[in-house]
């Protein structure tokens, strides 16, 4: 049988954002409604406490708000199983087993882990639960054995270290149990790590620079307004840049050329608008209007989404509790059988008591 499987999941450190809708979460949405996956997402609370420790309390409070983005970006529970990372006991059993596959150096390697240490000032007081947190996402991935994992650019290292332990696994223990997992990236360039609206290199919940799904209309409003445009472009007759600039960057990801008919008829697709900005001639507030139209009537379904669901939050809470529970008898048989192929299985292996009691 084809494998058809699919894992991803999000850190409850704060509500969803554009960058986790383009990079992940629309990828997520299209592939559960073509129904040929069976869809597994997840709520990385161990992960977000590995950087995270000494305040819980931020993760409590954001668990219920991942699950109404989730719901409000259109997953719904009848095709997409929700689960919460710490109540599926595979996910601390098999980060144990792994981590003797994998080197301190090879660790120590990771671009991403790199980034990140450098990005939370931890200098030399890393938490080893940070530093390891890769194979922890391997163990995620594994325990389900998912071979399709829909993720922005920024998580290839995590794949590639995932696969790196899937190989050595099946390989020292003899047995083709683990599942190497690929993949999913979004179709564009500028969705693959979307810029923050102060044209850092990342839209990310630790910058503040993100426009959230749950933004209303006037927050969005003035985000776009004020947002990091090109800083040579100071006359509206100066020649633009485009590539790296926010407002372009937004625009290809959320824009199609019927918004263009309906909001900005002077040109027919973006490649037209652009090419005007960049020849000089075209001002910025007139590009920032285009993309507040284009961002309004693109969050709007998944903002009323979001509102219709959060009044029943005990529902909400039923589809998490619901779910974790498939989780956690799916993720067990994966353990099984890592169990039986290391040869840990004492109380269940027939030849282990065969010798006992021959
Ligand atoms: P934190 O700052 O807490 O790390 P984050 O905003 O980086 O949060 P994660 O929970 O680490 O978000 O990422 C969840 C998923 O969203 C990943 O698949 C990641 O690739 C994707 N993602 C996050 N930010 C972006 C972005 N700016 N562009 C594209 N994809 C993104
Ligand atoms: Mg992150």
């Amino acid at each position: 049988m084809e494998n058809n499987i699919i894992l991803t999941g999000d850190r409850p450190t704060g509500s969803l954002h554009l960058g986790h809708y383009v990079g992940s979460l629309r990828k997520r949405v299209e592939m559960q409604n073509t129904g040929k996956y069976q869809q597994f997402v997840m709520i990385a609370d161990l992960q977000a406490l590995t950087d995270n420790a000494d305040n819980p309390q931020k993760i409590r409070d954001n668990i219920m708000e991942v699950m109404l983005d989730y719901l409000a970006a259109g997953l719904t529970p009848d095709k997409t199983t929700f689960l919460v990372q710490s109540h599926i006991p595979a996910l601390y059993e098999l980060p144990m087993y792994y981590s003797n596959l994998v080197t301190m150096s090879r660790l120590e390697r990771n671009p991403t882990i790199k980034n990140e240490i450098k990005m939370r000032n931890f200098e030399r007081s890393i938490p080893v639960g940070f530093m390891t947190y890769p194979i922890s996402q391997a163990a995620d991935i594994t325990a389900f054995k998912a071979k399709y994992v829909p993720v922005g650019e920024d998580q290839l290292p995590m794949l590639e270290q995932a696969r790196e332990i899937v190989n050595s696994f099946n390989r020292v223990y003899n047995c083709d149990i683990l599942v190497e997992p690929e993949a999913v990236l979004p179709d564009s360039d500028s969705c693959n790590r979307l810029v923050g609206t102060d044209g850092n290199a990342k839209m990310s919940k630790s910058l503040g620079n993100c426009i959230y799904l749950k933004d209303d209309e006037k927050t969005i409003k003035t985000k776009i307004m004020s947002m990091f445009t090109d800083p040579t472009h100071i006359n509206v007759t100066d020649p633009g840049h485009t590539e790296n600039n926010p407002v372009f960057l937004y625009l290809e990801a959320f824009s199609t050329d019927e918004d263009f008919k309906k909001y900005l008829p002077d040109y027919a697709n973006l490649q037209e608008m652009k090419e005007h900005y960049e020849r000089g001639g075209l001002g910025d507030m007139k590009c920032k209007k285009l993309l507040n139209s284009v961002m309004q009537e693109y969050l709007a379904p998944i903002r009323a989404r979001r509102e219709e669901y959060a009044k029943d939050m005990g529902e909400v809470l039923n589809m998490l509790r619901k779910g974790t529970e498939k989780a956690v008898e799916v993720s067990n048989e994966t353990v099984n059988e890592v169990r039986n192929a290391i040869g840990i299985n004492y109380f269940n292996d027939k030849t282990f008591m065969d010798k006992i009691f021959k």
